[in-house]
């Protein structure tokens, strides 16, 4: 049986990096019907702070990586206090001060990475490891073993950052007479031009990404070409059939660029392919937060959801893009307001205005007929009334169709606009 483990510390957010340690070792639970193991490793009890492991495990559920059993390291110190004192019983450990001081024997260790293969150390390297510290709190490496051997896991799946930490676990292993697991070292995230991730690169944590209006399958799915492939280029994979073919195994061992427009990308694809009112569901809670008064209930706030549908990078675009229908103020933008309404076209707004106001059944074909029949009956070309009017109602020179516009602005809105925003 198959039993994995993601093991952070509650010291940060669960950022982007940590999410897809997180995620193999979920994915390869699942994939091979295994048992995934969340354990807080909070014996920094200076460090572990409650607000970040509230957000750690609100974001693992918001990506839907469900743990099957949860421990906290902080319940656990009575253990590792009994295994340290057995190992000076046995003299394979040595008091210093108040700390307990594992004895690094000279021998040279053999590692067998899943991913990098074989890898050897000598213990000439390593200096003799502490264990417990004299305030009795466990090192990171003492509590990790004792818990990985105590919980059976049966592969350590983590960031190469902690390559080093591996061959002094496994003494620590040695020493306690516990089975060794398997290990896999997943590659370094980089930025795109191959350097360390930083915070303007994207690492930044998940609830960051999900405040900016990512989709958890996005994010997951994005996560899981991280280092890894199903082949034949495919870049949008649904986890039914990523289960299917992951392996650990398959792993690059290459560092894996990170790419903040692939995401995006992935994101808009999602959020296309998505159900409008399961999509409106989504942006409820965001416009309502910037927009207290709005009525977002009624079949209004789909159709707009509708259409902006096509067009939404994240979900904070529709937010950015729809100012205009949930304010009094036309947000103009001033290259546009320059671009498009500059010259007189009073009267043409005037003309449109009046007749639209005769409209008794106002929507996006009754617009667009009323539209048709005012540029011809003024000679003039469509095209030069459809931006002046698009920026008046939207301050903007782009957007979704002039006549669905209309429609969700609504009669009045779209007459006073047309009135005000020109004079
Ligand atoms: N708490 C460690 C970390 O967050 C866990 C490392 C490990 O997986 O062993 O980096």
């Amino acid at each position: 049986m198959v039993r994995v483990r993601f093991a952070p510390s509650p010291t940060g957010f669960l950022h982007i990096g940590s999410a897809r340690t997180a995620l193999f070792n979920w994915m390869v639970a699942r994939a091979q019907g295994g048992k995934f193991i969340l354990r807080i490793e909070d014996t920094d009890q200076v460090r572990s702070k409650t607000e970040f492991l509230e957000e750690i495990l609100e974001s693992m559920k918001w990506l839907g990586l469900t743990w099957d059993e949860y421990y906290k390291q902080s319940d656990r110190f009575d253990i590792y206090r009994q295994y340290a004192g057995k190992l000076l019983s046995e003299g394979k450990a040595y008091q210093d001060g108040a700390a307990v001081v594992l004895k690094v024997p000279q021998k040279s260790i053999k590692l067998y990475d899943l991913i990098r293969g074989e890898i050897v150390v000598d213990t000439k390297e390593i200096k003799d490891q502490v264990l417990m510290k004299s305030d009795g709190s466990p090192t990171y490496s003492f509590a990790c073993v004792v818990d990985d051997a105590l919980m059976e896991m049966t592969c350590i799946i983590r960031g190469e950052d902690h390559i080093s930490n591996t061959p002094k676990q496994m003494l620590i292993y040695e020493a306690l007479d516990f089975k060794i697991p398997k290990f896999a070292h997943l590659p370094l995230i980089l930025d795109p031009e191959g350097g360390r991730m930083s915070k303007r690169a994207g690492a930044t944590a998940v609830s960051e990404y999900r405040t900016q209006g990512f989709l958890p399958q996005a994010i997951v799915n994005y996560l899981m070409l991280l280092g890894w492939s199903p082949g034949n280029n495919q870049e949008k994979v649904s986890m039914a059939s990523a289960l299917k073919t992951f392996s650990i195994k398959k792993v690059n061992k290459a560092g894996a660029a990170f790419s903040f427009e692939k995401l995006q990308w992935l994101n808009s694809q999602y959020i296309r392919e998505m159900d409008t009112a399961r999509l409106a569901e989504a942006l409820r809670p965001l416009v309502a937060a910037r927009y207290p008064q709005a009525d977002l209930q009624g079949a209004d706030f789909e159709r707009m959801v509708q259409l902006y549908k096509g067009r939404m990078n994240t979900l904070a675009d529709f937010l950015d893009w729809t100012d205009y229908i949930f304010t009094d103020l036309v947000p103009f933008d001033p290259e546009a307001k320059a671009a498009h309404l500059t010259r007189d076209m009073g009267k043409e707004f005037d003309v449109l205005a009046q007749q639209l106001g005769a409209v008794d059944d106002f929507n996006a074909k009754t617009a667009e007929e009323t539209f048709r029949s005012v540029v011809a009956g003024l000679g003039i070309e469509a095209g030069t009334l459809v931006h002046p009017v698009r920026v008046a109602l939207t301050g903007r020179a782009v957007g979704p169709g002039l006549f669905d516009t209309m429609a969700v602005l609504g009669k009045e809105r779209t007459i006073r606009r047309l009135k005000e925003g020109f004079h």
